[in-house]
C-alpha cells in the first residue's frame, strides 16, 4: 500500500489546499489528511467531449472534481450508451477502488470542462482505511449515486424526452450555475439515450416556450423557474436527497 507524505505548514495553506476543498468529499478531510493526499496528487484539466475512461480499465486515479462535471455512462455491445449519473464537486469517481476492485465499471466522459484532483488509488486507500468519518461520507455518496442510477431508469421508461431534457439541463447548470452549456445535439442524444431527433424535437418545443436559447452546441437556461417545472420529478427527487451531513 502506498505511503503519504508528511505534511507540512506550507502545504497545507497551499491555493491548491484550498482549491482542493471546493470537492465536498476532500472538504470532509481534517486538514493535516488533505494536506497529506494535496502533497502527493496533481490537478488534472479536461476539455471538450472527452472519453476520460472505459468500462473495464485499471483503476490507478481517482478523481475528485473541484469544477465542471463528468458522465457516468454505461454501454451495450452495439455501443448504445446512456448515462447514469453525473459526478461534479459533490463527489468522486474512480470510488469502485474503495470497495476493493480495481477496474472501473462505467465509462467516463467529459461533455464540456473538468478540474479534478488526481489521486493515486493507493494513497487514496490509505487515507480512507484511517478515517472513519471520510468512509462514511464516501458510502453515503456512492448510495446516493445509486439511488439516482435507479430513479434513472424510471426516468428512461415513463417520463417524456422534453421532461427529461430539462431534468438533465438543471443539473448541469446546478454543476456551473449561470454558463451556457456547450453540448452537441449528438452528445445529448448519446448521454439521454435517445434519438437525435428526439433531443432536436424536445429542445425546439423548451425554446419555442422560452426556457432555453439554443444554437449551434451552446445552450442557455433563459427561465430557470419554468425550466424547473417543466423538468421530470426526478430533478426534485435528486434535490430532496442530497447530503445534508455536515463536512467535517
Ligand atoms: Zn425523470
Amino acid at each position: 500500500m502506498a505511503t503519504v507524505a508528511p505534511t507540512s505548514l506550507s502545504v497545507l495553506a497551499s491555493p491548491a489546499c484550498v482549491a482542493a476543498q471546493e470537492n465536498r468529499l476532500l472538504g470532509g478531510l481534517a486538514e493535516e489528511n488533505l494536506a497529506r493526499i494535496v502533497a502527493v496528487s496533481e490537478f488534472a484539466r479536461f476539455e471538450g467531449d472527452v472519453h476520460l475512461a472505459g468500462c473495464g480499465d485499471k483503476l490507478t486515479r481517482v478523481y475528485f472534481p473541484v469544477s465542471g462535471y463528468a458522465s457516468l455512462v454505461v454501454t451495450d455491445a452495439t455501443k448504445s450508451q446512456m448515462q447514469i449519473g453525473l459526478v461534479g464537486s459533490e463527489g468522486v469517481f474512480g470510488w469502485e477502488s474503495f470497495t476493493g476492485l480495481d477496474q472501473l465499471l462505467f465509462d467516463v466522459y467529459v461533455p464540456e470542462t473538468l478540474r479534478a484532483l488526481s489521486v493515486d488509488v493507493g494513497v487514496f486507500r490509505s487515507v480512507l482505511a484511517d478515517n472513519e468519518h471520510w468512509m462514511m461520507m464516501h458510502l453515503e455518496y456512492l448510495s446516493r449515486l445509486f439511488s439516482v442510477a435507479a430513479r434513472g431508469v424510471l426516468c428512461a421508461r415513463f417520463h417524456t424526452l422534453e421532461a427529461r431534457l430539462a431534468r438533465f439541463l438543471l443539473e448541469v447548470d446546478d454543476r456551473h450555475p449561470g454558463k451556457p452549456i456547450l453540448l452537441t445535439q449528438s452528445t445529448l442524444s448519446r448521454l439521454l439515450g435517445v434519438r437525435r431527433s428526439g433531443v432536436t424535437n424536445a429542445a425546439t418545443h423548451l425554446q419555442l416556450l422560452g426556457l432555453i436559447n439554443y444554437r449551434r452546441g451552446q445552450i442557455v437556461i433563459g427561465n430557470r423557474h419554468e425550466l424547473e417545472t417543466a423538468a421530470c420529478d426526478c430533478y426534485r427527487y435528486r434535490i430532496a436527497h442530497r447530503s445534508r451531513r455536515p463536512s467535517t
